[in-house]
């Protein structure tokens, strides 16, 4: 039976001081989430010093991408296997704003998601449509585009060891969430999908949704049949609301 799983997405936000702080907060109350797995996804030059702040506690760690190569001249580029020796057991791939500021393409996002497998990360591969293709009628389309790249490179098998993140593009960081039924319907076809090629692991998935979840959105849209649990961004920079957030999912 799939669980829970709620992910803090930095971004590219926080220093030492503040990333202490936060941990400081997290690490208080993480005691009141039950029944729901957490991680945090802090900016890679932080991954070391988080590790050491979550040592002893059942927090996870993910990385924010990882490189498709495992090693070698990609200059600015950081390694599954460098990832899994600071301790992530997660790496995002195709987050949106790694495939519209940085060109990441649906191809780079399924190389980026097997060289996380191939080191024994979980990749959190996100999908998710813009505005104008929500207001076309095409986001089954987009979302079945972005899910084939990964299925053509690495098979149905591929999603037994990863999670997928629905993050509609008009909802990350625009205070715009989608209607749990919005998301429910998108997470639905999600694993219908990937249920005609094998039921068993698409049953088994984890699909989070992604787009301004915050404490008091969180629990509405976590009740839904097939959401299980949220990758946060904005909301997992404070403690109280990322811990409310988890709390919802439990
Ligand atoms: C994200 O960046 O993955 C995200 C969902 O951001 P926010 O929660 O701020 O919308």
């Amino acid at each position: 039976m799939r669980g829970k799983l709620v992910a803090g997405n930095w971004k590219m936000n926080g220093s030492l001081e503040s990333i202490r702080g936060l941990m400081d907060g997290i690490k208080q109350g993480i005691g009141s989430v039950q029944g729901a797995a957490v991680a945090v996804c802090p900016p890679a030059i932080y991954i070391p010093e988080v590790a050491r702040l979550i040592e002893g506690t059942d927090i996870r760690l993910g990385g924010q991408n990882v490189c498709d190569e495992d090693e070698g001249a990609y200059t600015g580029e950081i390694s599954a296997s460098m990832l899994k020796e600071f301790g992530c057991a997660y790496a995002i791939v195709g987050h949106s704003e790694r495939r519209s500021l940085y060109g990441e393409s649906d191809a780079l996002v399924a190389k980026r998601f097997a060289a996380a497998r191939r080191c024994g990360l979980i990749p959190i591969l996100c999908v998710g449509e813009l505005l104008e293709e929500r207001e076309q009628g095409i986001t089954e389309q987009v979302v079945g585009r972005q899910l084939d790249a990964v299925l053509e490179l690495e098979g149905i098998a591929a999603f037994a060891d990863a999670v997928v993140a629905y993050e509609p593009v008009w909802a990350i960081g625009t205070g715009k969430t989608a209607t749990p039924e919005q998301a429910q319907d998108v997470h639905a076809f999600i694993r219908a999908k990937l249920a005609a090629v094998d039921r068993g692991i698409a049953e088994n998935l984890i699909i989070q949704y992604g787009g301004s979840v915050k404490g008091a959105n969180a629990a509405e849209l976590f009740s839904q049949p097939d959401i299980d649990g949220g990758l946060i961004g904005g909301a997992s920079l404070k403690a109280d609301e990322f811990l409310a957030i988890c709390q919802a999912a439990g």
